[in-house]
């Protein structure tokens, strides 16, 4: 299934929200909604793209689930009858730019959803296995960075597509980046990235620095 739209849900692991509050990041309990162009995204093999003078880009490693659709207004109940797949991917972000354009009140999406901000792993079959018991985890250059527990979302997967349809009538090949836990961090030129869940897979990327 060709990817549609990219959603992407933040502020959904408390332990990543206290760390950004560090950044100046308000922590207000509630998730955040943002998208992406599919023209984001970065295939597996492909190189990661690290922008210049703009500042840090970090990793941010999600969960990554495909949609079948569902229409407006999809019941909590049915929600996860609408996923068709799961994978991992990686929600980059130029963070000083971020951090920059939130303390200005302006919109994220130069810092959020460039071409190259979606790193994202093929698509494995959802078997209806139990979304919020996934563990997921980044390795960088081999050092551990990231370990999710999705256990540990404040919105799980079937209230994330509940909200989504309150917005957009899901369509066949959205997907949704479903948050990312603490331990993001800037990434460098070189910089090997290996993704890997139990039951979802392991993707690997690498950092290019770009053309002047
Ligand atoms: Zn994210």
């Amino acid at each position: 299934m060709q990817v549609n739209r990219i959603f992407c849900i933040g502020k959904n692991y408390a332990d990543h929200v206290a760390e950004l509050a560090h950044l100046g990041h308000q922590a207000d309990g509630e998730c955040v909604v943002f998208m992406k162009p599919a023209s984001a995204i970065v295939p597996e093999g492909q190189p990661i793209p690290l922008p210049r003078n703009r500042g840090s880009v970090h990793y941010e490693a999600e969960l990554v689930v495909l949609l079948t659709g569902g229409g407006r207004n999809v019941p909590l109940k049915e929600a996860l009858g609408c996923v068709a797949g799961m994978t991992l991917g990686l929600d980059l972000t130029l963070r000083e730019l971020q951090t920059e354009l939130k303390n200005k009140g302006k919109p994220w999406e130069i810092a959020k959803s460039y071409d190259g901000s979606a790193a994202l792993g093929d698509f494995r079959p959802y078997l209806e296995q139990d979304l919020q018991k996934l563990e997921f985890t980044l390795r960088v250059n081999g050092e551990l960075r990231q370990h999710g527990r999705t256990r540990d979302m404040l919105y799980p997967v079937a209230r994330q597509i509940h909200i989504l349809s309150q917005s957009w009538a899901l369509q066949p090949g959205d997907v949704i980046f479903t948050g990312t836990p603490k331990g993001v961090g800037p990434l460098a030129p070189g910089d090997e990235l290996v993704l890997a869940g139990d039951g979802i897979g392991s993707f690997s990327w690498k950092c290019k620095q770009e053309r002047k």
